[in-house]
């Protein structure tokens, strides 16, 4: 995109700003990476912003972070600024699946790559994208309800739809789930997506479940551990926790806890040091224009992304010590709630 570099210089003022042009080292000598968060909400993502930061300063480059709150706008204002302050790639976490291809547009006018982080930017000439298998998030999950509930109704408490991953993950569940509809098994009682993963959602949502079926479900689906944590919550203004199994992800403490506990069955750990330092790795070889072979690639609607899919690891009480506790993800202590 060197061209297309050169136009933008002349023709945005906001280019003057610039301190060097991508792929050449900063004024210090360093390579400079651009993080666009969507959100730090959920435990999981100041993980993600320590890690990441952590793995690119080990590299010898050094990395300008933003966190949008949610916000579309706010998160294509603050890549233009990450942009306009000369970073050599930007790493993305969109919050919008569909709304971020704006970003990737106006990056690749000023000649630097972008990398979509955990969530896919749709319909956009992404450049690379690294995630954990999020269908295979949905499989695990689905996969280890089915093995406690062979047969009944389940609820399927869904991600937010603006998230590609709420709909990979929901893929995953049906692979599993199909075949135990189809022989009258299974039936989906209730099935919604929840706005922007918050557990205030995923509590009403629940509630809706629950008085639409009389009470009367055998298990939950739930996409995450935020959503999860919402879904409990309502089980047990009813007296159900720990009656139904409950599935998320994250392996947030909270969820830990509530694992050991029994009110959930089970979550989807995803070693998110790998996952950052993969990240970190591929951007600054990425940055400093070495090329880059990737074993998978996914159709984003527009292009087929050289893609990065590490493997996650589904956690219940029988694996929980010798994965999150021994990986130091949480402290036995934490977890079990004992000094
Ligand atoms: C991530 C999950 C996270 C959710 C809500 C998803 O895209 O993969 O780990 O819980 O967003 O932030």
């Amino acid at each position: 995109c060197e061209n297309a570099a050169e136009t933008r210089a002349t023709t945005d003022p906001s280019a003057v700003e610039k301190n060097h042009s991508p792929g050449q080292p900063s004024e210090e000598g360093k390579i400079k990476i651009g993080f666009s968060m969507d959100t730090l909400e959920e435990e999981r993502w100041l993980r993600d912003r320590a890690l990441f930061k952590e793995a690119v300063e080990n590299l010898g480059a050094e990395v300008e972070i933003m966190a949008a709150n949610e916000d579309d706008a706010k998160q294509i204002l603050q890549a233009e600024t990450l942009i306009s302050q000369g970073v050599d790639l930007l790493v993305v976490v969109p919050n919008n699946a569909e709304a971020t291809a704006a970003i990737v547009n106006k990056a690749h006018l000023a000649g630097i790559k972008v990398i979509s982080y955990d969530r896919l930017v749709k319909n956009a000439d992404i450049d690379m994208y690294i995630s954990f298998d999020n269908e295979q998030v949905g499989e695990l999950q689905a996969k280890a309800i089915t093995e406690l509930v062979p047969k009944g109704r389940y609820v399927l408490i869904g991600g937010a739809s603006t998230d590609y991953n709420a709909h990979l993950l929901k893929k995953g569940v049906f692979n599993v789930l199909q075949p135990y509809i189809d022989r009258g098994d299974i039936t989906i009682v209730y099935d919604q997506w929840t706005d922007n993963w918050t557990p205030t959602n995923a509590y009403k949502n629940m509630e809706v479940a629950l008085k639409a079926n009389n009470n009367h479900i055998d298990a939950v689906i739930a996409a995450n551990d935020a959503t999860a944590g919402g879904a409990i919550a309502a089980l047990e203004a009813h007296g159900l926790a720990g009656k139904i199994p409950v599935s998320g992800q994250d392996a947030e403490l909270a969820a830990a806890q509530r694992i050991v506990v029994g009110t959930q069955h089970l979550t989807i750990y995803k070693p998110l040091n790998m996952l950052a330092e993969k990240a970190a790795e591929l951007a600054v070889k990425m940055a400093k224009g070495e090329s880059i072979v990737a074993d998978r690639k996914i159709n984003n609607g527009k292009i087929e992304v050289p893609s990065v899919l590490l493997a996650p690891i589904a956690v219940d009480r029988h694996n929980i010590d010798e994965t999150i506790i021994r990986d130091h993800f949480h402290s036995r202590e934490d977890v079990y709630m004992v000094d």
